[in-house]
């Protein structure tokens, strides 16, 4: 150790020149600083090291050449200089300091705890002419108190796994209380196929006791009658090792004590041990299930019959009301016939004879009677309709020719109405139906829209071919439909009740009519229509080359 104690001519220590047995007291003194355990320094007042013992460099790293002379700042624990200047300052009053503990940067870097005690070194005037500073490395102490303190914890944690014990205990009592208090029985089979654990709903379920269940084979669970195939089922689930869920629709029994049987449905699930695949088995009694089943079954049963009885009764006393119109209709057409012939000669006849009243009567009788012939001519069709009695004879048609005819019965009327009326589209078209019946729905649009279109307006008919049908429209510039109206008129004896003065004329069922011969001929009829802007009446018909 090299001791030089800036601003004073006198070895350290101050008594040099003492023998102690053969080493005088410099030597000694120094010998004891060299292998001490601590590091011991000197320091100038300014904070140079001036002197820096072995221990030193094994506690700092620095070599005591490198050390000495150099601030002792740079032993300061980054961030923390200005500590070392409060000391010095402490020290320069002549105060002592004892184990402080403090942080200290190894030359490595490493930080390192150390507990400083430094003393004034003074001369023998009683002058501070330096300082002396022991630092003990404490740092494996902190960290062992740490290690302690977090063992402290430790003990805390101890506590802890009591704790989860605890909660593990209680978890397990729910999770037994859970399977105990299931709505269905909970057995665990091994694979020999003895019952392990059976639950308390099993016990009531099969009316054994848990001692009569644990241990015994679950096949005296099984009927009788399924007892024998029963053992191999279990071996090939078990083999399978598939969970198999409840409700796959199977028609399962089990047996209870007293040899009754009832149904169930069962979910098994393997599981795995060290002795084999064990199986826990979820039962459930599916007795009322399977009751209230039947019972619907058996109620869906007579609703449908009787159902059935109704509608065929409903269907007798149709197709009788729709005889009885359809022989009525008849019995009335053949006398009506009469009277309007009768009034047409009359007419043609008598022109000069009948005074204007006269004929005024009878063109009532002429015009009425015609309007009658209609309207019974309609519920006869549509009786025939509905009774099922009216028979097509579906063709290839020309839609062509058809519309040309239709378009020539009605030109009188709406000629007589100041209407016109034309063909338009894709009219060069075959279609596949019943020439009449074509014919009869195209001359009630036709008469409907010149019905309903004022003078001037026009009426037409036009078509057009998508895909495997035709569509055929109807079109008018008249007094057009609400659309609240617009499905309400296919309905027998449907009118729109605003009609303007001149128009409430027809019987409400020409449309319907319509739509039961285009429905029969494999088609579909609606509307497109706004008040004041016409309408289209549309129908389509099965399109067929010709
Ligand atoms: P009706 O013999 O009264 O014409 P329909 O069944 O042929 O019976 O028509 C039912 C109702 O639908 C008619 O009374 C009329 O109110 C309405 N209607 C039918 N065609 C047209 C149309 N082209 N324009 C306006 N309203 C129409």
């Amino acid at each position: 150790m090299r001791d030089v104690i800036p601003g004073s001519d006198r070895p350290f220590p101050p008594d040099s020149g003492a023998t102690v047995g053969r080493l005088n007291a410099e030597q000694w003194l120094a010998a004891i600083v060299e292998s001490s355990d601590d590091a011991i320094l000197g320091e100038s007042l300014s904070g140079i090291i001036t002197s820096w013992n072995a221990a030193a460099t094994r506690i700092f790293g620095y070599e005591a050449d490198v050390a000495i002379g150099k601030p002792v700042s740079m032993l300061a624990w980054p961030g923390e200089e200005g500590q070392v200047e409060v000391l010095l300052e402490k020290l320069r009053q002549g105060e002592r300091v004892d184990h402080f503990e403090v942080a200290r940067r190894h030359k490595s870097g490493r930080k390192i705890i150390v507990s400083l005690s430094l003393s004034p070194i003074v001369d023998s005037e009683g002058k501070i002419v330096g300082i002396a500073k022991i630092a003990r490395d404490i740092t494996e102490r902190k960290i062992s108190e740490q290690v302690l303190a977090a063992n402290e914890l430790r003990v805390l944690t101890l506590t802890e796994q009591q704790a989860i014990d605890h909660a593990e205990v209680l978890a397990e009592r729910k999770f037994r209380e859970l399977i105990e208090n299931a709505p269905d029985a909970i057995l665990q089979v091994d694979s020999t196929g003895s019952i392990l654990i059976a639950n308390r709903t099993a016990e009531t379920m099969f009316r054994y006791s848990r001692e009569e269940l644990i241990g015994k084979g679950v096949d005296m669970l099984v009927p009788d009658a399924n007892r024998a195939g029963h053992a191999g089922h279990r071996r090939a689930f078990a083999s399978a090792g598939m969970t198999r869920p409840m409700g796959l629709g199977l028609d399962l029994l089990a047996q209870r004590k007293d040899g009754t049987s009832f149904p169930v449905e069962i979910s098994l699930s393997p599981v795995r041990t060290e002795t084999g695949v064990n199986v826990t088995a979820v039962i459930r009694d599916v007795t009322e299930r399977k009751q209230t089943e039947q019972r619907v079954r058996t109620l869906q049963e007579s609703y449908m019959t009787e159902l059935e009885a109704r509608q065929k009764e409903a269907e007798r006393l149709n197709r009788l009301k729709s005889e009885f119109m359809a022989s009525i209709s008849h019995e009335l057409r053949t006398p009506l016939h009469t009277i309007i012939g009768f009034a047409e000669l009359l007419e043609e006849e008598a022109e000069a004879s009948l005074s204007e009243k006269q004929r005024r009567f009878l063109h009532h009788i002429h015009t009425d009677s015609e309007h009658l012939l209609s309207l019974i001519n309609d519920v006869l069709d549509l009786s025939r309709i509905e009774a099922g009695g009216l028979n097509l004879r579906a063709e290839a048609l020309s839609l062509q020719e058809i519309v040309t005819q239709s378009v020539n019965a009605i030109r009188p009327y709406a000629n007589s109405k100041a209407v016109s009326v034309r063909e338009g589209g894709q009219l060069e078209v075959g279609v596949w139906a019943d020439p009449t019946r074509l014919r009869q729905i195209l001359y009630n649009l036709l008469s409907n829209g010149a019905k309903f279109t004022k003078a001037g307006g026009e009426v037409w008919v036009e078509a057009a071919v998508e895909g495997s049908l035709v569509k055929i429209t109807v079109g008018d510039t008249g007094l057009g439909i609400a659309p609240e109206e617009c499905i309400r008129i296919f309905d027998k004896f449907y009118q729109v009740g605003f009609t303007p003065v001149g128009v409430r004329e027809g019987t409400g069922l020409g449309l319907a009519i319509c739509k039961q011969l285009v429905e029969m001929q494999g088609g579909k009829i609606w509307v497109e229509s706004k008040p004041q802007e016409g309408s289209r009446f549309h129908f389509t018909l099965p399109y067929r080359e010709l």
